[in-house]
């Protein structure tokens, strides 16, 4: 470890305040990526309130994290009951009866210089491809569930294969906490009741705690939940309600037993009044319904979830409230809030810890001394922005072209007028079938025409340049492909005999 010289400007004390999934996150990256400087790492959490406990079901930039902090994966497994995701199930979207998959990882290749998107559609639209499903071989795996890793220098898609996790949130905090406490990070259990503000500068100086002692730091990271104990209580950023957009404004949460087996997605139902999550742990399932307060009630929502889990409850239902929507700012002076005192967005796409995730990032990018550059600040409040406008435009598209209209939830999303920017999106893909990925974008061009295909919304034209291959040969590699996936599929074990035979977990 180095010492700032004399009179440097380094940043000396880092405070975080929240001890769950993005506290910690937070802690164990600061204590990974300062650990060559001399910054002290403080993190203070209350035992007495508790965090969120959901959040279990993650996309594939987690493995970066996992990899790039030099987290054991298979312990990570094994400590947080952890399973493998694949992509995520959606039933009953549409329309009642009907399914489709949103698989991570690469679907196809390119054909004679013309996206594999274009020419797929391009044939689904004259009746001679299959659903897109059959040529994505995490779809496919998923569906039959099967797992493997990817299987390096095998030249077939089974070096391809893009991974998430599952995991017990509870129990990915702890795993983060000893990591962290490990590197030097310095626990604090106790009830943060204020913050110290400079009256000149307006800059917190002081965390208060409810037994009288103080916290001082130079940066703090508001990781506290919805509440936004400094980014909102102490400097008041304000925050973009996007209910009008996305109406859920409430989760019931229940852990449940498993019956059938382990599946390596999470299944995402829709519902009267929003839709329901299922999430496959090793040693059970974490099931919840989001819906929307304007149109049923707790308790009926409560009576919904419960009734239609596949095993017995093990834990009480819990109820949440949510805004959803952004902080106006998610730095001020010297400020960061990560994880939900940053914002909301329902969780049907896992993006939540992804967000805590890229705000780190962003944040190590753009790590501040104790000047505070105005214009770092509005980079990573610019560059976080929009990153959550898009999410939301992605979230949008799983409820405005469905055709559900058996019920008043379903017809209000159905009617939202999109923001301009997915508005354009959508009218560019009614026109030929095209979406273009921008840059800093979360999702692929793939995982929108996956979505719109599930939704079974199709352009009026194919692409003229994926008219112009043979149709033949079109046929042919999309033949190809599938029986290649296929093949690929069956020589892959059960999702739950792979991980069985992973050393030191146990059978549940
Ligand atoms: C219904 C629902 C489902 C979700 N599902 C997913 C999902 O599948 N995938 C995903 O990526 N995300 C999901 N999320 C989001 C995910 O749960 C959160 O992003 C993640 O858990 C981070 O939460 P957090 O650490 O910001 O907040 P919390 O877990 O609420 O932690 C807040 C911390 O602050 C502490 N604290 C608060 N006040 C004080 C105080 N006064 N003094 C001291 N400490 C204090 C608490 O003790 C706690 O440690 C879901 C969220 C909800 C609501």
């Amino acid at each position: 470890m180095t010492s700032p010289p004399e009179g440097s400007a380094d940043l000396q004390n880092v405070v975080i305040v929240g001890g769950g999934t993005a506290g910690w996150m937070s802690a164990a990256s600061l204590a990974h990526f300062l650990k060559s400087r001399n910054t002290r790492i403080t993190l203070v959490e209350s035992s007495q309130i508790g965090t969120v406990g959901v959040g279990e079901a993650t996309i594939p930039p987690i493995m970066d994290f996992i990899r790039v902090l030099g987290l054991d994966e298979d312990q990570l497994i094994k400590r947080c009951n952890g399973t493998f995701k694949l992509g995520i199930k959606f039933k009953d979207w549409s329309e009642i009866g009907t399914s489709f998959f949103h698989p991570f990882g690469q679907t196809g290749q390119p054909l004679e210089g013309v996206d594999f998107s274009a020419y797929w559609l391009g044939r689904r639209m004259a009746g001679s491809a299959s659903r897109l499903e059959d040529y994505s071989l995490m779809a496919t795996a998923a569906e039959a569930d099967r797992f493997t890793r990817p299987i390096k220098g095998h030249n077939s898609p089974l070096s391809q294969i893009t991974y998430a996790l599952h995991f017990d949130a509870t129990l990915f905090a702890e795993f983060l906490r000893d990591y962290a406490v490990e590197r030097g990070v310095h626990r604090i259990d106790a009830k943060v009741s204020g913050a110290k503000v400079d009256g000149e500068t307006g800059f917190i100086t002081a965390l208060q705690l409810e037994d009288g002692r103080s916290v001082p730091g130079d940066l703090f990271i508001d990781c506290s939940g919805f509440r936004g104990l400094l980014i909102e209580e102490t400097l008041g950023a304000g925050y973009d309600d996007w209910r009008h957009w996305l109406p859920c404004d409430r989760a019931v949460a229940v852990q449940s037993t498993r019956n059938g087996p382990l599946s390596p997605y999470v299944l995402a139902t829709a519902r009267e009044a929003g839709w329901q999550w299922r999430i496959p742990l090793q040693n059970r399932v974490g099931n919840g319904y989001v819906y929307c307060s304007d149109y049923i009630d707790d308790e009926t929502a409560t009576r919904t979830l419960m009734s239609s889990l596949e095993g017995e409850a093990i834990t009480t239902p819990r109820p949440l409230r949510f805004t959803t929507g952004r902080r106006r700012k998610f730095w001020i002076k010297n400020c960061v809030a990560l994880g939900l005192a940053s914002g909301f967005l329902e969780p049907l796409e896992s993006t939540s810890i992804h967000l805590v995730q890229r705000g780190l990032a962003l944040l190590l990018k753009l790590f501040p001394d104790r000047n505070f550059a105005r214009a770092e600040q509005d980079q990573y409040n610019a560059m976080l922005a929009y990153e959550y406008e898009r999410i939301r435009d992605f979230l949008m598209l799983h409820y405005i072209p469905s055709k559900r209209d058996d019920s008043p939830f379903w017809r209000q999303v159905r009617s939202i007028a999109p923001p301009d920017h997915l508005d354009q999106r959508i009218e560019l893909f009614r026109s030929h079938g095209r979406i273009f990925r921008e840059e800093h974008e979360l999702f692929p061009a793939q995982s929108w025409l996956y979505i719109f295909m599930g939704q079974a919304f199709m352009p009026r034209h194919a692409d003229p340049l994926a008219g112009g291959l043979d149709a033949a040969v079109v046929d042919g590699a999309l033949d190809h492909l599938k029986s290649l996936v296929t093949r690929c599929v069956a020589s892959m074990p059960a999702h739950e005999d792979f991980i069985a035979a992973m050393p030191g977990v146990a059978a549940h």
